[in-house]
């Protein structure tokens, strides 16, 4: 088998790291590499393990999207569904299963197949025991998926499989992406399809909103317009903030996609600064020192990487 080649990619959750702390990706991005084989070093082993962890938010995400996808399914084949049944056949056993592999720590075995929670192993970051946040994640989780069954899928039911277009994720080998010039963009909407002349881009969001929402959605008009060849005006966008049953829909414009090409060239530009030479076609990080760290605890405390970081920060 050929070997994995670490080669310069941009999203917005990378631009999201870099920009709030240098050190973070310079562990997700550098430090990781190669931490999945036999022979790794502890230091590449631990970074790869610690880039794979989760937390509470990131898992209802999770699980209110693969409620909102199975939903969706059962409309299309004409079956009325509750909130309590998405909830029972999807949310609990992939919650239940998460929240095991965390507890029992598996991931020991196998970080990218198992969960670790950032509750869990981080506990003292967190005021509340990891069991109390159980209930309000519950909650919370029903609250997005009633919202989205009496708000969302009155409108979504009557889209067909076939006017769906296919979205690579995570679990299905290289997720979604396109080119912008040298650049690999990744780009994941959650729900895609042809209606009405236009293409529609949906993302399922199961917290409050965020400045950097409207960024991503620009991103994602790019991506469609990229790699499928979908003009600006055809294409049209909705966050969907599913816990206050809200939906955020505007048209794109060529601006729009202005916005975002300059976006993630002046991000990529920022990034090259670390590299030797600045060449991202050789993507060699400058030394670890390099990337300064973070001066703000609070987000230390929430990030994957502290305890790398821990020696630095305490001296
Ligand atoms: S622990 Fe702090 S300094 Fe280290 S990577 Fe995370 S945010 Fe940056």
């Amino acid at each position: 088998m050929a070997e994995l080649v670490n080669i310069f990619s941009w999203s917005i959750s990378a631009r999201e790291d870099f920009s709030e702390c240098r050190r973070r990706r310079y562990w997700a991005k550098y430090a990781m590499w190669n931490g999945w084989k036999e022979q790794a070093s502890e230091l590449q082993r631990t970074a790869y393990r610690l880039s794979k962890m989760d937390n509470r938010f990131t898992l209802m995400g999770n699980a209110v999207e693969r409620a909102v996808m199975w939903a969706l399914r059962q409309r299309q084949a004409d079956r009325t569904v509750t909130a309590d049944q998405a909830y029972e056949a999807v949310v609990k056993p992939y919650l239940n299963q998460c929240w095991n592999e965390s507890r029992k720590k598996l991931w020991q075995a196998n970080p990218k197949r198992h969960c670790c929670l950032h509750e869990h192993y981080y506990a003292a970051f967190h005021r509340e025991p990891a069991e109390a946040m159980t209930g309000q994640m519950i909650s919370q989780v029903k609250l997005c998926i009633g919202h989205f069954l009496e708000k969302v899928l009155p409108a979504l039911g009557a889209i067909r499989p076939e006017q769906e277009l296919a979205i690579a994720t995570t679990g299905t080998g290289d997720p979604e992406s396109f080119r912008l010039e040298d650049v690999k963009v990744y780009a994941i909407p959650d729900y895609a399809y042809r209606a009405d002349n236009r293409l529609h881009i949906h993302d399922w969001k199961s917290g409050n909103p965020k400045p950097v929402h409207r960024d991503q959605m620009a991103v994602y008009g790019l991506w469609a317009n990229l790699k499928h060849h979908i003009p600006a005006d055809q294409i049209r966008v909705h966050l969907e903030y599913l816990a206050s049953g809200t939906t955020l829909s505007n048209g794109l414009t060529d601006a729009d996609l202005n916005y975002a090409r300059c976006l993630v060239t002046e991000s990529v530009a920022e990034m090259a600064e670390y590299l030797e030479g600045g060449d991202i076609r050789k993507n060699t990080p400058l030394p670890r020192d390099d990337w300064e760290l973070s001066a703000d605890m609070h987000l230390c405390e929430r990030c994957n990487f502290y305890e790398l970081c821990q020696p630095e920060l305490q001296a």
